[in-house]
């Protein structure tokens, strides 16, 4: 069994200057707007309003950062998650296309305690351009990926499976990296909290334990 026991909000962040320091393994979360990003954290951290669920999509423009405990067995981690602004928001003009690709990619370039990225997409819509868009350049960047399928609930139960795989199958990525998600129905809380797991575990020692990123003072 692994769940949180603890989370809070540490800080928002338009760049690196802004980013928390410290050697926490962190989690980035992508999606467009609306997809569940929002409520998704909340779920994962067991706190309802930790997270505000944003009624007008586009809204969230800047990297948020949230720290939680888990605990898996006798075993306590603390991770952090990078709350990362949605995008593919229909009213979004070029301009904040452009500051939004901009704030993300210097993020999951070059923060050097990221461990991996949960990318989002609805379950019942399925993966959007911005989506596809969006995994190739995960994939492209190396970051590890894990597609999370939000708002499962809205799929009918025999459907659920196939439409993972048709999720799987257009973003071309393997089948064991999509999980299903709802909310709503606290569906798939312990696998994305699984898979958050085995991401922010022991790596190679190569890495700076520090975390300390390349743009040193
Ligand atoms: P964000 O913009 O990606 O952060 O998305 P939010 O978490 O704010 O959710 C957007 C909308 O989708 C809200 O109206 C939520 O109530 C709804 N929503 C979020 N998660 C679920 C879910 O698991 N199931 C269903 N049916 N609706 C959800």
């Amino acid at each position: 069994m692994i769940r949180a026991v603890e989370a809070r909000f540490v800080t928002t962040a338009v760049g690196p200057e802004g980013y928390p320091a410290g050697g926490t393994p962190e989690i980035g979360f992508v999606g467009r707007s609306n997809v569940g990003k929002s409520s998704m954290v909340n779920a994962l951290a067991a706190r309802r309003k930790l997270v505000r669920v944003s009624n007008t999509p586009g809204r969230t423009r800047t990297l948020n950062f949230f720290d939680v405990e888990l605990v898996r067995g006798d075993t306590r981690r603390a991770v952090r998650f990078a709350d990362l602004p949605g995008y593919g928001f229909a009213k979004v003009q070029k301009a904040q296309r452009a500051t939004w690709e901009k704030m993300v990619s210097t993020y999951l370039e070059g923060r050097a305690q990221l461990r991996g990225v949960v990318a989002l997409v609805d379950a019942e819509v399925g993966p959007t351009p911005d989506d596809v868009r969006s995994l190739g350049y995960l994939q492209e960047a190396g970051r590890p990926t894990l597609v999370v399928a939000t708002k499962l609930d809205r799929v009918a139960k025999a459907r659920r499976r196939p439409r993972l795989q048709s999720i799987a199958q257009l973003l071309q990525v393997d089948v064991d990296w999509v999980l299903g998600f709802s909310a709503t129905e606290k569906l798939g809380v312990t696998e994305v909290l699984e898979a958050v797991w085995e991401l922010t575990g022991a790596r190679d020692t190569s890495v700076d334990p520090t975390g300390t990123c390349t743009d040193d003072s």
